[in-house]
């Protein structure tokens, strides 16, 4: 698979150094050498704190970024990374992060999609009174190393990592209003904990791409479908757990049905809704 992309040129779209957990893995694993756009806006393709809204849902927000860094530095091969944060779809009170990396090579007509979501993640937000107030907040999303941002009515100071910074902000955001909010920077560089999940999905995007379709060999044989109805081991009762996982290769429509992708084949009676209504 490397030969593939070994020493060629892929733009990364970003202006909030995530280079620096995804360039040394694409290069160690794939020999693809990571440039930079040098004044690349990705906050026009959308921003956390919603000034802009975000063109599409994450994969289109992502695949918009990369093209237009592809078409700005003239190469065949491009990158891009899209968060999202939000309630826990289980449990509500637990914030979520979902992180999407996108490679695609013009070339070889690919697109490649590395994913994570789990419950990893600082984001939150408050409304304070005073800097006190903020500072405890602040304290407790792991300030200063995370930064904070401060502001309401779309009007923001952003990328606070310094304790008098923060202290000017809340007397700025307070002068005239009797409160402010504050909230968790979920931009990469200010952020370590969501740096660390796009550095999984980074390694879940090489596993992707090391992953070639069996008819054609092409990279990137992904998961289309998962298919529930793993049978109940009582009852023989379908349940909601997946039964099977259906790939599908993008370029020759090769498909692959993977069967028990957990290893079992029945579902525990507790996931039953005849045994365990
Ligand atoms: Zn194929
Ligand atoms: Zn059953």
């Amino acid at each position: 698979m490397k030969d593939l992309f070994n020493k060629r040129k892929a733009v990364l779209a970003t202006m909030h150094k995530k280079e620096e957990v995804i360039a040394p893995i694409l290069k160690t694993e794939l020999g693809i050498e990571i440039i930079v756009p040098l004044n690349f806006n990705s906050d026009k393709f959308g921003t956390f704190t919603n000034e802009i809204e975000r063109a599409g849902n994450q994969l289109e927000a992502a695949r918009k970024k990369v093209e237009q860094a592809m078409k700005d530095l003239q190469v065949t091969l491009g990158v891009a990374s899209e968060g999202s944060f939000g309630p826990h779809p289980a449990f509500p009170y637990v914030s979520f992060n979902r992180e999407l990396i996108l490679l695609i090579d013009q070339e070889q007509g690919l697109e490649v999609t590395g994913y994570v979501a789990n419950g990893n993640t600082n984001y939150a937000q408050k409304e304070v009174k005073s800097f006190e107030e903020a500072h405890e907040f602040a304290l407790s999303i792991g300030f200063p190393s995370h930064g904070v941002i401060v502001g309401h009515d779309r009007d923001f100071i952003k990328g606070i990592t310094d304790v008098n910074e923060l202290k000017k902000a809340v007397r700025t955001k307070l002068d005239g209003s009797a409160t402010t909010i504050i909230e968790t920077d979920m931009r990469a560089m200010y952020n370590p904990t969501r740096m660390k999940n796009i550095e999984l999905a980074t390694y879940d995007l090489v596993k992707k791409i090391k992953t070639p379709c069996p008819s054609c060999q092409t990279p990137g044989f992904e998961i289309k479908e998962a298919k529930k109805g793993l049978v109940c081991m009582s009852c023989n009762f379908p349940t909601d757990l997946i039964k099977s996982y259906l790939y599908e290769c993008k370029k020759c429509s090769f498909q692959e049905e993977v069967h028990n992708p957990n290893g079992k084949q029945y579902a525990d009676p507790m996931y039953c809704q005849l045994c365990n209504p």
